[in-house]
């Protein structure tokens, strides 16, 4: 599809301000923008707090009626124009989501066209999303109704911004709630730009809000107002408690999609070759920062110095670089990332297969060599906890009994992978390891727009993605009528 050539306000003017009840709203005050692959500023951004928090909730309350008592269909056919806009701007929003996160061009085009699904995927759903009819006695007509929750919170993370916001504004909207969405401090312009978009197609002003600013001040704000209806919030374990706190004070439902420390348990009877692909993007993707990176590798000692060699040459190839220069791995998000990585690495123990350090070769900028670490205690800092950067760690096993207790033997439950030729085996381990999503020769970091997604332990409750999202976004009731 071809690209519009309208630019956002923010392209325009240097500054991404707020956009609530169909406008931008500056803030009083603004921080700036910082590219991570240069460390230089790229502009200003509004820094809203608790007024302008409260504005935006007004806005969606306001709009939330309305919007509510508009037809599945009408609401269907807005998303589906949110979706064909968002194509139609992918050049600029590709752009703006590569400068902010540093991610290469290619990445961030994908996920330019998965936030576009998201809102095609959730237009579909709605239109054949309704209530039940329970006929258990003659002498009563007894239906349920899925209601919108009223005006939906939202907090999102950096690391996949479009996606992250098409996941959780697509199924709010779809189901009749109103927005207000907080994009991370870090990646703020392609929500602004998208909310901009909702209101050219025609999704009424109020509808979906985005306030920029610093998460503990508009962040906060947000979650503690007791105008929202619910909060969804997508970052670290450590924030996610202060949300789920906030929403127990004003009784609201949260989904919470936390972090992880995926595993990959490779058996001697897997395919080496494709479990090596597999392993390698499921940890480089987006340069270590996913939430479902799968960032364990449970090896069986019979196969392990095979695999690792494997994973070195793949490792070795990749192609490290500005995300404008559309490499194989970008830089991390910002210096602070590079240091907690380094300080993880430098931590670690084991033995270095290859990477360890920030690349010798780039001058400036948050990189970071994709690393592996083989023979790693798996009760090491860097065995248990999210290190949010391309490094692998490798600890080998037995028996299966050892590898399903090292697989849940930290508090993150997200995502595994299980590689193996025995299908029964397969299928035992699918159930007994604790994550949200389960793959079996194969792994998509976050897979699946239509997949159910979310954790267990301290990775959080509820889900998003699929039809479950629009249940997470609604409430039933029951109407018993006696004949
Ligand atoms: P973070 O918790 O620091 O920030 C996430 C969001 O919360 C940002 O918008 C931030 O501005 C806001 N925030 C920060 N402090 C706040 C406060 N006191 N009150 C309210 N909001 C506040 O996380 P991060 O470092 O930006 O993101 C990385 C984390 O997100 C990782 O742990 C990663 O695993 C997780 N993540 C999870 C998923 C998932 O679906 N499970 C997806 C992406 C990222």
């Amino acid at each position: 599809m071809s690209n519009t050539a309208v630019e956002s306000e923010a392209t325009r003017t240097g500054v991404t301000t707020a956009f609530i009840g169909g406008k931008h709203v500056p803030a009083s005050g603004t921080y700036q923008n910082i590219d991570p692959a240069t460390g230089t500023a790229i502009g200003e951004v509004s820094r809203c707090g608790a007024e302008d928090v409260d504005y935006a909730v007004s806005s969606a309350r306001a709009a939330q009626p309305g919007w509510a008592a508009t037809k599945p269909e009408v609401r269907a056919d807005l998303l589906q124009a949110l979706a064909a806009a968002i194509l139609a701007n992918s050049d600029e929003l590709t752009r703006l989501e590569s400068e902010d996160t540093g991610k290469p061009l290619t990445q961030a085009r994908t996920d330019a066209t998965v936030a576009a699904r998201y809102f095609t995927f959730y237009a579909r759903a709605i239109d054949s999303y309704y209530g039940l009819s329970l006929p258990v006695d003659e002498s009563f007509h007894v239906y349920t109704r899925r209601e919108p929750l009223g005006v939906c919170g939202s907090i999102i993370a950096w690391n996949y911004p479009m996606q992250l916001f098409g996941r959780a504004v697509a199924p709010a909207l779809a189901t009749g709630n109103t927005v207000v969405i907080k994009p991370a401090d870090e990646t703020p312009r392609t929500a602004v730009r998208i909310a901009e978009l909702a209101v050219d197609v025609g999704i009424p002003a109020g509808v979906l809000n985005v306030v920029t600013g610093i998460g503990a001040e508009a962040g906060a704000a947000l979650a503690a107002h007791p105008g929202i209806n619910h909060i969804g919030f997508v970052g670290s374990t450590t924030v996610g408690t202060s949300i789920a706190t906030a929403a127990a004070q004003n009784l609201i439902p949260a989904v919470l999609e936390l972090g992880g420390k995926s595993p990959h348990i490779v058996f001697p009877d897997a395919d080496l070759d494709q479990a090596a692909l597999f392993i390698t993007k499921g940890i480089l993707q987006n340069a270590g920062q996913t939430c479902s990176a799968g960032s364990r590798l449970l090896v069986h000692a019979d196969v392990a110095e095979d695999l690792l060699a494997k994973l070195k040459d793949a490792f070795e190839a990749v192609r490290i670089g500005p995300g404008s220069q559309d490499p194989d791995l970008g830089p991390l998000v910002s210096l602070k990332q590079q240091k907690r990585v380094s300080a993880f690495v430098e931590g670690a123990g084991g033995r270095i297969i290859t990477g360890g350090q920030a690349p010798t070769h780039i001058e400036a900028g948050a990189f970071f060599e994709p690393t592996i670490i083989a023979g790693v205690d798996p009760t090491a800092d860097i065995a248990q906890q999210e290190v949010f950067g391309p490094v692998l760690v490798a600890m080998t096993f037995i028996s299966e009994e050892e590898a399903v207790g090292l697989a849940n033997g930290t508090e993150y439950a997200l995502m595994a992978a299980i590689w193996t030729s025995d299908v029964s085996r397969a299928h035992r381990l699918a159930a007994r390891v604790q994550a949200g999503q389960v793959y079996v020769n194969a792994y998509g970091a976050g897979g699946g727009v239509e997949y159910p997604f979310g954790g267990f332990k301290k990775s959080g409750y509820g889900r998003e993605k699929g039809l479950e999202s629009l249940n997470a976004y609604t409430a039933t009731k029951t109407v018993i009528v006696k004949l």
